[in-house]
């Protein structure tokens, strides 16, 4: 399972499929990206290997300069098209690794106030949490930050908003999590070589900490919300 994280000048898609394809290794049963282009979502999903995948965006191309991507390990669901990642709720994006412990007890919640779920994903919680917290909010980043905290379990997350679609998010706990920096473009993976034909300036994440995309530039925080001083390594293997 992997995640792949894109914002920047160039287009998002190939760089997403070649980053996934080198976190292949980590195994999957299902793939899909999504991009933002002029304020339209575009979500690919396909079970089974990346190829199908890229057979699917063939036929339907998904441009844009900001994307996610995921290859998925199922944990809670069967492998199939609808439970592969990106989950959209309302204007939230979001491609997830790891395990929601307490997503029963939110699904409940959330069920309550309304929301239909798609997919028998533990992950769907998540886009619809982030979705309820940012109709209370109305503000992209106060919303992930809210409905992470609220979160049991384990994570590597990435997250787009329709309606904030210049802004991409990412947070970990418990699943691992790299920022790679380039030149005005930054990159989100779940392992070094996803992105290490990019850039080789890192910055290895935390348990408990976010980094914010905005006009490009990294802010990195705790998911509570505290500043962060983040150093980058350089990777010097090839
Ligand atoms: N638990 C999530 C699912 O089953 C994510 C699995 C993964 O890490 O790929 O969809």
């Amino acid at each position: 399972c992997g995640i792949v994280g894109y914002i920047g000048g160039q287009q998002a898609t190939p760089i997403i499929i070649d980053g996934l394809r080198r976190l292949e290794y980590r195994g999957y049963d299902s793939a899909g990206v999504c991009t933002i282009t002029d304020g339209c979502v575009e979500i690919r999903r396909s079970e089974g290997k990346l190829v199908n995948l890229e057979r699917l965006i063939g036929e339907r191309p998904l441009t844009g300069t900001i994307g996610i991507g995921h290859t998925r390990w199922a944990t809670h669901g069967r492998p199939s098209e609808t439970n592969a990642h990106p989950h959209q709720a309302g204007s939230i994006i979001v491609v997830h690794n790891g395990i929601i412990e307490n997503y029963l007890k939110l699904k409940e919640m959330l069920k309550a106030r309304g929301c239909q779920f798609l997919s028998e994903t533990d992950t769907e919680v998540i886009s619809h949490l982030i979705e309820i917290r940012f109709q209370e909010t109305g503000d992209f980043e106060k919303a992930v930050r809210q409905a992470l905290s609220e979160l049991r379990g384990a994570y590597a997350v990435c997250v787009l908003c329709q309606r904030d679609a210049e802004v991409m998010i990412a947070a970990k706990q418990g699943s691992p999590m790299v920022v790679g920096l380039g030149e005005g473009e930054y990159f989100v993976a779940s392992d070094i070589p996803a992105i290490l034909s990019h850039t080789r300036n890192m910055v290895f994440m935390e348990d408990g900490e976010m980094v914010i995309f905005r006009s490009g530039q990294p802010v990195f925080s705790t998911v509570a919300g505290e500043p962060l001083e983040k150093k980058s390594r350089h990777i010097d293997w090839s």
